[in-house]
């Protein structure tokens, strides 16, 4: 099956910890990164007080369930030291199932399509990027919900180049 996969990162280095965690993604046994965004650079949600995040998208084949995916993605984000302080606060690094395929999953840890990547443009225009055509599971188009998030301020970071950092 394959899955996008949204990360982020404002607290230690978050360049380095995005580039560390595709890296990561692309060596799990059972999954194939088959294209990831340029970084972005975001402004926080909730509170406005932390630093502004640095965001990606991936696109990954993967052979295991949803939830073992979940499950999976949750332990690299313990690795990279996550801690959970305050809703929507800092992180060193967060990894959210957007979208897996045409699937819609509603189970108390987990919601797919992520419920609130339609209203975040640190999800949409990355996605987008790699995926121009991207669709919720009911047809309608990713690009039909630019409009609403066009006032979040996102900036690509000056071109990096990932590929070539990313082992
Ligand atoms: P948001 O979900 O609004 O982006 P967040 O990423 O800060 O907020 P977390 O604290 O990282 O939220 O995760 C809270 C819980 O969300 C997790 O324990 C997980 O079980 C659940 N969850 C539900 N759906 C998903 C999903 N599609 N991807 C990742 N986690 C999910
Ligand atoms: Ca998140
Ligand atoms: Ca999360």
């Amino acid at each position: 099956m394959q899955a996008f996969i949204g990360l982020g990162s404002n607290l230690d280095n978050p360049e380095q910890r995005l580039i560390s965690a595709l890296s990561a993604l692309q060596r799990l046994p059972g999954v194939t990164m088959l294209h990831h965004s340029r970084l972005f650079s975001s402004a926080p949600i909730g509170p406005q007080d932390q630093p502004d995040y640095v965001n990606a998208v991936a696109q990954v084949a993967f052979s295991s369930t949803p939830h073992e995916l979940l499950h999976t993605l949750q332990a690299l984000e313990l690795a990279a030291g996550r801690q959970r302080l305050r809703h929507w606060g800092e992180r060193t690094l967060d990894l959210d199932i957007l979208l897996i395929e045409g699937l819609n999953i509603d189970t108390p840890d987990l919601q797919v399509p992520h419920p609130q990547m339609i209203h975040r443009a640190f999800v949409l225009l990355p996605l987008l990027d790699i995926s121009p055509h991207a669709h919720l599971p009911d047809g309608t188009a990713l690009s039909s919900f630019l409009k609403q998030v066009e006032d979040q301020r996102l900036s690509p970071l000056a071109e990096l180049d990932c590929d070539a950092l990313i082992e």
